[in-house]
């Protein structure tokens, strides 16, 4: 009997427990709930409301940082507030930096935006005819690649194999987890090809430039941004010429952005005809961070453009 029980301390140690992990921003950090489901939650860095550009971490999140057993980020050129923290982890602590996956599909700022790659979405027509954008360094590397949601799908694979291997008791469900919000991920992507259907070709301008996955992925046309995609204070050439084309009513909507005053977007707009959208919110930060998050988050942004081209 004596011999039995201490078999079975053995082979549960005390190491044996589920990752700490720790993520960047609320899609992320949904794609990371979804797959671990109701063995943990992780802990999501990006506070509610804030930039995903310019932020800053409370000590307690450095704390938590240093101490997580995984990281699960973009990568510094979205949020280089995390790179010195992740400096802290002991040499060779596992992180996901998505951006650097190879199974992570890349476009550059100021790529021309194609005529939809979403299956269903075949029609031609929208091109980026990149009003005022002069200023920006086109080519580089677009960091909001979550936009996308076949990247999302990606990251799911990679997520469940990651904390499989830190923790291969549990590996069955993490695969079975991330099975079962891939599958919702389908739907959902089929849903919004719908929402947005009607949508597509029509010129929009948003506050700043994070929405070239997005409208590559759903075959939208967007005319140009007010701010760089890492939400660069804008020049005054940029918004002189994105504002002459408006003045041409070459643009259905602007849409300003929950992290920022949207007193510039009503400016822009003012006498041009174009109307203004309702907020978008391309991080998701104005959302309750939780496994349903990125749903919402795709969703909700999807909703607000196709009610204002519309409207
Ligand atoms: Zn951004």
């Amino acid at each position: 009997m004596r011999y039995i029980i201490t078999l079975a301390i053995a082979s549960t140690p005390a190491f044996a427990e589920v990752p700490k992990v720790v993520t960047d921003i609320p899609p992320v950090d949904a794609l990371v709930a979804q797959v671990m489901g109701d063995l943990g939650q992780p802990e999501l860095l990006l506070t509610k409301g804030a930039d995903e550009h310019d932020f800053q971490l409370r000590p307690s999140q450095a704390g938590a940082v240093a101490g997580s057993d995984l990281v699960v980020w973009i990568g510094p050129e979205l949020t280089p507030w995390l790179e010195s923290a992740m400096q802290n982890r002991p040499e060779g602590a596992a992180s996901i930096g998505l951006l650097d996956a190879e199974e992570t599909m890349l476009r550059g700022y100021g790529e021309d935006v194609g005529a939809g790659d979403h299956d269903e979405a075949g029609q031609d027509g929208a091109g980026q005819d990149g009003a005022g954008q002069d200023d920006r360094a086109d080519g580089d590397t677009d960091p909001h690649a979550w936009m996308n949601p076949d990247n999302a799908q990606r990251w799911l694979g990679l997520i469940a194999a990651e904390l499989s291997r830190l923790d291969p008791e549990n590996a069955a469900t993490y695969a079975a987890n991330a099975l079962a919000a891939s599958e919702r991920l389908v739907t959902l992507d089929n849903e919004i090809a719908a929402m947005l259907a009607p949508v597509q070709g029509k010129p929009i301008v948003t506050f700043h430039d994070a929405y070239g996955y997005f409208a590559a992925h759903y075959g939208l046309k967007l005319y140009g941004s007010i701010a760089l995609g890492d939400a660069a204070s804008p020049g005054a050439l940029r918004l002189k010429e994105l504002r002459k084309t408006m003045e041409s009513g070459g643009v259905l909507c602007i849409f300003p952005e929950a992290q920022y005053d949207s007193a510039l977007v009503l400016q822009m707009a003012e006498g041009t005809g174009a109307r203004v959208g309702g907020t978008l919110d391309p991080v998701g930060s104005t959302l309750e961070a939780g496994p349903g998050a990125y749903d919402a988050f795709l969703k909700g942004m999807a909703q607000t453009i196709a009610d204002c081209v519309q409207g």
